[in-house]
């Protein structure tokens, strides 16, 4: 039986998400950014919280496993690189690890940058990505206990996954990132496709996550540093590609 998903708001901006085996009746939070929030979807649900898996140390993921494990008794588990930072970790999780929500079966693909060993759970058969942080919809996470390097090899991880992947993300932020990816590619025209495609979805009061991993590939140009017309772009025709990604991801810092 294919999963099933229910994507809410969490704190400020942060995406919250369940994830449910219709079969064997469990059901996994990505991240835990506050336990309400969590609750008020299992209870329009009716599902049962079996399991938190982490992405990442960060305090608006982590900050409401502690409430909702002494709740539901459910089983914490994250990234082996991190979770010493992370409150009641049952199972800790590595490059290749093989994750089980009942009969949903997804790996573990390790992409430093964000933070230093985040995990992005990948669920092959459900086309299913998630990627906390570290990849946002037209957008990335910002490099902060990783080098660029690492971040820009993280990218490529992912950008290698199937274009019909759904990507689920951190944060909306997609809006404000399309912003900036317009200084970068003005005439991409994926991107305006994306824009559109956003401005309708924030409209109606709909999350614009997730999103699909071709569109991705198309228009966020994170994942494109390696594209000539993106090296150009920034002036930098025939550089390395992660230098490339450098100058995009510094420059949306100072965006
Ligand atoms: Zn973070
Ligand atoms: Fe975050």
């Amino acid at each position: 039986m294919p999963a099933q998903t229910r994507l809410f708001m969490c704190l400020k901006d942060n995406f919250g998400v369940l994830l449910h085996d219709p079969g064997s009746g469990r059901t996994a939070a990505i991240d835990a950014p506050e336990a309400a929030p969590v609750e008020a979807a299992l209870e329009a649900t009716g599902w049962k919280l079996s399991d938190i898996l982490v992405t990442h140390h960060h305090g608006d993921h982590t900050g409401g496993i502690e409430e909702l494990k002494r709740r539901y008794r459910c089983r914490v588990l994250a990234p082996e690189g991190e979770a010493g930072g992370i409150p009641a970790v049952d199972e800790t999780m590595r490059e290749g690890d093989t994750v089980r929500v009942g009969a949903i079966e997804g790996r573990v693909i390790v992409t430093p940058g964000h933070t230093a060993a985040p995990a992005t759970l990948y669920f092959p058969a459900d086309k299913l990505v998630f990627a906390g942080d570290t990849l946002f919809s037209i957008g990335c996470g910002r490099v902060i206990e990783g080098t660029m390097e690492q971040m820009w090899q993280s990218m490529l991880k992912l950008r290698a996954l199937p274009d019909d992947t759904m990507v689920h993300c951190g944060h909306e932020y997609t809006l404000a990132n399309i912003r900036f990816a317009k200084t970068i590619e003005p005439d991409n025209k994926a991107l305006a496709a994306r824009e559109r495609e956003v401005t309708a979805l924030l409209a109606a009061g709909k999350p614009t996550a997730p999103a699909r991993l071709g569109d991705e590939k198309a228009a966020n140009p994170f994942l494109r540093a390696d594209v000539p017309e993106v090296a150009k772009a920034v002036g930098m025709a025939g550089a390395p590609a992660a230098e490339v990604f450098a100058e995009i991801r510094t420059r949306k810092n100072k965006f």
